[in-house]
């Protein structure tokens, strides 16, 4: 393909070159000779007209001699380069300005006939034979006393015209290779500035194809092609990364699967090779069962976040009572809290308050954050939830006093996997996917969640959403707002 355009080009301006050519050597030649021959002779007709009224009515009415009127065409034609002939209307030769004729010797015009320029006042040819080569010849008729006397014929040799139609049809070939040049300039720029960039990013999106994605086009230009190679580039590093994130994502999936799964194994093989005697064996398979919920843990995590992710989330928005999420969820955690002794603060705005958002999803990232804190909180904390309205916009924040997030770590947490070197120890159960959850669902809610932490202080994660204009309709009834 790269071939053909190129060769598309170059064939394209070869036959623009031989058409320009071609046609000023046929049609622009053949309008340029009938310009030329048209033009001299209105110049002829013009002169012969002139003639007619002026010496070959004074010689027919006998005012001038025949030697002065012979004597005057010769000279008028020398100065012309013509032939001026004066005949009789049966086509006797009276003047002739190459010849003057013998008066003994009538010389006759061979089948003269006036009538044979058919409505034009100019013909070509060899006026009956009289030329041997071609003439252009102008016929103007010598009236008086309102018949014919005779007639004026100018004679230029054609041969004439057609140099002075080679003399205009020069400047057109002139011009025309000018053309050619310049368009050769315009063909080397394209060459230059289009076709070589073009072909060097086609080899790059080759290397592409073949799975080079770390190729880097050489085309660094501010135009359209600029644009296009740094586009490509773009996608292919963003094709280069999402793959680095794909394998990356595979071998984490992996390790997560395998430690479960290699300790599952272990303790089975255990059992039935008698090393783990049968009084031990209530032990071992709550640990069994221990490593199966976290493998059910981490395949939800996982699907959750493949729908989360693949195709955009549909969101289904309604207007729900915030408050009343935070309780019911934070209510889902007091067996936990009872045994830790943690205490779950709520703090709210109002009694009631409508945001619009979708439930399930907000309920999900809730139960995260809140597990979150409960799962690096200190046993006997505090745990607080809080909501605080901003205009149109409801903060939603989970403090909690724990371990807290070191500050390198704190960009890491939203990645999928990424656990802190601090919460390994207390929590084996984690998947890592929690936040990376919290984060799609906030993300497709078009809200944000930040992080405030302080290592060995406490975190505090706030996320935000959108009021629902149910509030005012209920502030205007008077049932809310405490
Ligand atoms: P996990 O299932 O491991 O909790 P997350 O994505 O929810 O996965 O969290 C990722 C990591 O972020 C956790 O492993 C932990 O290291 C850190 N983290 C999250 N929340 C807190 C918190 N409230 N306090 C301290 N560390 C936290």
């Amino acid at each position: 393909m790269r071939k053909t355009l190129y060769l598309r080009i170059i064939i394209a301006y070869l036959f623009f070159g031989l058409f320009g050519f071609f046609s000023v050597a046929t049609v622009i030649s053949r309008i340029t000779m009938e310009y030329c021959v048209r033009d001299k002779a209105r110049l002829l007709y013009g002169e012969a007209t002139h003639i007619s009224d002026t010496y070959a009515t004074d010689l027919y009415n006998s005012r001038v001699s025949l030697e002065i009127v012979q004597g005057q065409m010769e000279a008028l034609s020398a100065y012309m380069d013509t032939e001026i002939w004066i005949l009789n209307p049966s086509g006797r030769m009276i003047v002739n300005s190459r010849q003057a004729p013998d008066p003994s010797v009538e010389t006759f015009v061979e089948g003269f006939d006036s009538t044979f320029t058919a409505g034009n006042y100019y013909t070509t040819g060899t006026f009956f034979d009289s030329f041997d080569k071609e003439v252009l010849s102008v016929t103007v008729p010598i009236t008086g006393s309102f018949k014919i006397r005779g007639y004026v014929v100018i004679h230029m040799p054609m041969e004439k015209v057609r140099r002075d139609a080679d003399g205009i049809l020069n400047i057109a070939y002139m011009e025309l290779v000018l053309l050619i040049v310049l368009s050769l300039i315009i063909l080397l720029f394209f060459t230059e500035y289009v076709y070589r960039p073009l072909r060097r990013i086609i080899a790059a999106a080759e290397q592409y194809a073949l799975g080079n994605m770390h190729y880097h086009i050489p085309v660094e230009r501010e135009d359209e092609l600029g644009y296009l190679a740094a586009s490509l580039g773009y996608m292919a590093d963003t094709i280069a990364r999402s793959e680095d994130d794909q394998k990356k994502f595979i071998a984490n999936i992996s390790h997560d699967f395998r430690s479960p799964l290699t300790s599952i194994h272990g303790f089975l093989e255990a059992m039935l090779d008698g090393t783990i005697p049968p009084e031990r064996y209530e032990h071992y398979l709550g640990v069994v069962l221990a490593e199966t919920e976290r493998l059910t843990k981490l395949t939800n995590g996982l699907l959750t976040l493949n729908n989360l992710t693949t195709g955009g989330m549909l969101l289904n928005r309604t207007d729900f009572d915030i408050n009343a999420v935070i309780r019911s969820v934070a209510a889902s955690f007091e067996q936990t809290c009872r045994t830790r002794n943690i205490h779950i603060h709520l703090v709210l705005v109002g009694k009631i308050l409508f945001v619009n958002a979708d439930l399930e999803k907000i309920q999900q990232v809730l139960y995260n954050l809140i597990d979150n804190a409960l799962k690096f909180s200190r046993p006997d904390s505090d745990i607080t939830i809080e909501t605080t309205e901003k205009g149109e916009t409801i903060f939603v924040s989970v403090r909690d006093n724990g371990i807290g997030i070191p500050k390198a770590d704190q960009p890491l947490i939203w990645d999928r996997f990424y656990k802190t070197d601090l919460s390994r120890g207390k929590d084996k159960k984690g998947t890592g996917l929690g936040l990376s959850i919290v984060r799609e669902i906030i993300r497709a809610h078009e809200e944000n969640i930040t992080l405030v932490s302080t290592e060995g202080v406490g975190s505090t994660f706030t996320f935000t959403l959108r009021r629902s204009d149910r509030n005012d309709v209920l502030n205007e009834d008077g049932e809310s707002e405490v």
